[in-house]
């Protein structure tokens, strides 16, 4: 067998550069471990960027997205009992889309398998690399239904296969340097089967811990509630969420909760790492294998975008042209957007946890800073500058 890439991972980052090969007429082998049923049902993001739509509407992958995302415009704080609106479109022109991300996945599968005739293979188990530092890399794995192993020879491997993944074992600290952060806190993160109880996201800041709600769908809307790292998910019954969202959330003439049946209830350790360079011989990592962002501000879908624009682009412009200059520079290209966005997330853990941290000193700076983003107009345009997204406009 020969490709001349292996994609690992049918995520965003993934399905992304499997597309943006296809579209040139190349072919690529994409391995998923989970079937197509599962990745086109699983919830997790749902914050897409001005600039990363953008990005996939020129490759031909947003036509579904355009018709059905819906426009975000503005968030709210809440503390101290009160509701703070953040109208970032109407400051900057610029906005968010929702669009979850298992329509974004369903979308990429559909186009890349169906539409674009993409060889894709689902189920895959027990994936490996090999020879990544000769010109000359292979993939095996076992195939589900004969359950022999295939070797795939391939020129390139784009590992995007997540947090959890295959190619993250292979780099051993002597192929690349990984940067840790812990952030010591815990989300409970939550789906619930209820409609949206707000018309934009909600940030609750509270002494009883952070709380979120997010917008996904007309039918399911995301929640956070902070809680000790390695919390059991079972400490927390229905009545219990609920009651701790309707506190944490409250605040003067805010709409009520809407309850619905917590269909999710996962606990997040948030913590981030990054991986440099994002290549090790002829493995290019992508998305979440090469860096994690706690989901803090919502970023991970963004990043795990550009680096599938890179890396696509590049490796046609090899595989096309024999130009080698994108896939030389694809690491420092990505690194950068990476890097602000791990700076923007750790600041805006600072605001989420600082009135919940027991420290009155971490309290006070918290409450000042969220006060000068409503009172310094300076402070709010570098706010939504980074909320949105580096290249959404500015
Ligand atoms: P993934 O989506 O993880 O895809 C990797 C794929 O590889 C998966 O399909 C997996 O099954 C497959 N795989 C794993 N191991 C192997 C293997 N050994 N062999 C073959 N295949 C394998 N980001 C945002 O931008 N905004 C948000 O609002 C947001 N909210 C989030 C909420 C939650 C609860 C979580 C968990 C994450 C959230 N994120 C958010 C992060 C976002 O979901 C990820 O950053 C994004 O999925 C990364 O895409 P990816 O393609 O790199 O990896």
């Amino acid at each position: 067998h020969r490709s001349p890439v292996v994609v690992i991972g049918a995520g965003p980052a993934g399905l992304t550069i499997g597309n943006i090969l296809r579209a040139a007429s190349l072919d690529c082998v994409v391995l998923e471990i989970e079937t197509r049923e599962f990745i086109e049902r699983r919830p997790r993001a749902g914050v897409l960027e001005e600039w990363a739509v953008r990005g996939l509407e020129e490759r031909g992958l947003a036509v579904s997205l355009l018709e059905r995302a819906q426009r975000h415009a503005e968030c709210e704080f809440r503390f101290g009992g009160e509701r703070y609106r953040f109208e970032y479109a109407e400051l900057t022109g610029h906005h968010h889309w929702i669009y979850p991300q298992q329509l974004l996945v369903t979308d990429l599968v559909r186009e890349y398998a169906d539409v674009r005739g993409g060889d894709i293979r689902f189920g895959v188990r027990d994936v490996e690399l090999h020879d990544l530092d000769t010109d000359r890399p292979a993939v095996s794995y076992t195939d589900p239904e004969s359950g022999e192993r295939v070797l795939i020879r391939c020129d390139f491997v784009a590992g995007c296969d997540g947090a959890r993944g295959a190619t993250r074992a292979v780099l051993t600290p002597e192929r690349a340097h990984v940067s840790r952060f812990d952030y010591g806190i815990g989300w409970l993160a939550l789906l619930a089967e209820a409609p949206p109880s707000n018309d934009c996201v909600v940030f609750g800041m509270h002494p009883n811990g952070f709380a979120g709600h997010m917008a996904r769908s007309p039918e399911v809307t995301r929640y956070y509630l902070e809680c000790p790292p390695g919390d059991d998910p079972e400490n927390w019954s229905h009545d219990r969420v609920w009651s701790e969202l309707r506190e944490r959330l409250g605040a003067a003439g805010a709409p009520p909760l809407t309850e619905g049946r917590l269909i999710e209830k996962r606990v997040l350790d948030m913590h981030s790492y990054v991986v440099e360079p994002m290549v090790f011989g002829r493995l290019f990592l992508a998305g979440d294998a090469a860096h994690l962002t706690a989901p803090i501000a919502a970023k991970g879908m963004n990043l795990a975008l550009h680096d599938a624009f890179v890396l696509g682009d590049a490796l046609v412009a090899q595989l096309g042209k024999g130009d080698g200059t994108g896939l030389s520079g694809y690491s420092a290209a990505c690194l950068g957007r990476v890097w602000d966005y791990q700076e923007f997330s750790q600041w805006l853990s600072d605001i989420y946890h600082g009135t919940s941290s027991g420290d009155p000193y971490r309290a006070g700076t918290t409450l000042a800073r969220l006060r000068r983003l409503f009172g310094s107009p300076s402070a709010a345009s570098a706010f939504a500058e980074q909320y949105l997204g580096k290249g959404s406009g500015y």
